[in-house]
């Protein structure tokens, strides 16, 4: 039987992550929670006991070591000890719950769409940097840092366009604020502005 080392911790720990506390402790310690102790890290509280029994190669049941076992073993790899008699499952499960592991880089070969600042540029002028479905102005709300700010929507996508460029006048553009914006293209096909004009009035 081999001891626990700090790569069939780290496992067993990340297991416990992905099924939860209560999958955890029915797997490994025939459903009892600890009374008192767990081991700490990075906010996570993990059952002592089962997560030791658990990470033996074979795995081993809790009942067959005594508290102190896992303590002097799980000190000895550096790991933090909380005793703490009344610490919840709803505890873990809301810090749990709350985290995402985000922020991974990874490559995507991506489709550019050629846009033109000129024609945008133009609408802007023509138009004014009033979101032309609710009526927002960003520099009425933010002052001078919204000041000139508005997006540009293509009423009829770029994105159907299926490769080939297309002359865009200004009447192909509107302006809309950053919600309004999004809110058209919740679909697919997007909302005309008159729609998302009429949602609001509703
Ligand atoms: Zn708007």
């Amino acid at each position: 039987m081999a001891k626990p080392t700090v790569a069939s911790i780290e496992k067993r720990m990340a297991q416990f992550r992905r099924i939860g506390q209560t999958a955890f402790l029915a797997k490994y310690a025939n459903g009892r929670a600890p009374h008192h102790f767990y081991v700490e890290k990075d906010g996570v509280d993990y059952p002592m006991k089962a997560l030791w029994a658990a990470s033996h190669r074979p795995r081993i049941m809790p009942a067959r070591f005594q508290p102190k076992h896992a303590i002097s073993g799980f000190d000895a790899l550096g790991y933090d000890i909380a005793n703490r008699s009344t610490i919840s499952v709803e505890r873990n499960a809301e810090i749990l719950d709350s985290q995402a592991k985000e922020g991974e880089r990874y490559q995507a070969e991506v489709v550019r769409i050629r846009r033109s600042a000129k024609i945008v540029a133009r609408a802007k002028e023509h138009y004014g940097p009033i979101c032309q479905a609710c009526e927002f102005d960003f520099e009425d709300f933010y002052g001078e840092h919204g000041r000139d700010y508005i997006e540009c929507h293509h009423v009829d996508p770029l994105s159907g366009r299926e490769g080939k460029g297309d002359v865009t006048t200004i009447k192909d553009l509107a302006m809309l604020c950053s919600n309004c914006h999004r809110m058209v293209h919740r679909t697919k096909p997007c909302l005309t502005v008159d729609e998302l004009k009429e949602l609001i009035a509703a």
